[in-house]
């Protein structure tokens, strides 16, 4: 029941192909390999472990933070992927457990939510952080709101409160230093979150980085090397717990200043990977139904 073993190409135009020594894949994977002229075997890694974030990886952005649909087909492809490495598959992501359970139903994987605050267990059992530090962040960002035009939303996620400007970037920098202020005059148990077009408190001690450290304590995660596939600012934690147990990462898009080893282009591209992945699984093993 061990996972499919996977190897690492740069390409010509700095993209990555991961490949499985699967034989019986073989021939596709020569061909994809063989469109860069000058691919390199890069690293490898064995019985691999997936940690994806979900915005900007699995599906693209959208103009509202509530407008977020999962492509057709994400849901088998994930399925399949946990059937394909014995379920050592969750997902890293800002956003409350329940708004990205809802969009991948019915498919209820191991996931950080929040950035950390909530965390399901690969056993189903769910940790969720004190929210208490919270009460006055939320009030005083309601009242700072009455000040910016509508399009500044501000999303109560329960164990963080962002503010998204994606509508108005020209106010971004007004918005985030505001949010800055505010979450700095309420002390250490605040932390201030900035990724994409948005400012975020949140709570202090949670990072994606932390949730990878605690779930790679958990079979079947545990002894497995992470793979950590994410696009914003918040990944960079998990990119480099994932380093610290052998494992690689992936920045989606292009960033600057990227903890990751690796770029890919999109969540198109990430999926097309991933599909490529789970196909590598061994021989006889199933989606479950
Ligand atoms: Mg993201």
């Amino acid at each position: 029941m061990d996972c499919f073993r996977i190897k690492f190409y740069r390409t010509a135009k700095g993209l990555l192909m991961v490949t499985s020594t699967d034989s019986r894949r073989l021939t596709a994977i020569e061909a994809l390999v063989l469109e860069s002229d000058s691919s390199a075997d890069v690293g490898s890694a064995a019985r691999p472990a997936f940690f994806l974030d979900f915005d900007g990886t699995l599906v693209d952005l959208a103009p509202t933070p509530e407008g977020v649909v999962a492509p057709e087909g994400v849901v088998a492809l994930l399925d399949r992927l946990a059937a394909a490495c014995g379920g050592a598959v969750a997902i890293l992501t800002g956003r409350p457990l329940d708004f990205v359970d809802a969009r991948l139903a019915p498919l209820r994987l191991t996931a950080a939510g929040q950035h950390g605050a909530e965390l399901r267990l690969p056993d189903g059992t769910t940790v969720t952080a004190r929210s208490e530090p919270l009460g006055v962040a939320r009030t005083r960002l309601t009242a700072l709101a009455t000040d910016w035009p509508p399009g500044i939303l501000i999303e109560d996620k329960g164990l963080a409160v962002a503010v998204h400007y994606r509508a108005h970037p020209d106010l971004g920098a007004e918005v985030d230093a505001a949010v800055a202020a505010l979450t700095e005059d309420l002390g250490p148990a605040l932390h201030l979150r900035r990724s994409k077009m948005v400012a975020e408190v949140t709570l202090a001690g949670v990072s994606k980085g932390r949730a990878l450290d605690r779930l790679m304590r958990e079979p079947p995660f545990r002894g497995r090397t992470p793979i950590v596939i994410g696009d914003d600012v918040t990944d960079d934690d998990a990119f480099e717990a994932a380093r610290g147990f052998g494992g690689l990462s992936f920045q989606v898009g292009s960033r600057a200043g990227h903890r990751a080893d690796f770029e890919i282009d999109g969540p198109a591209e990430v999926l097309r990977l991933l599909d490529e992945l789970a196909r590598g699984g061994p021989a006889g093993r199933r989606p479950s139904p």
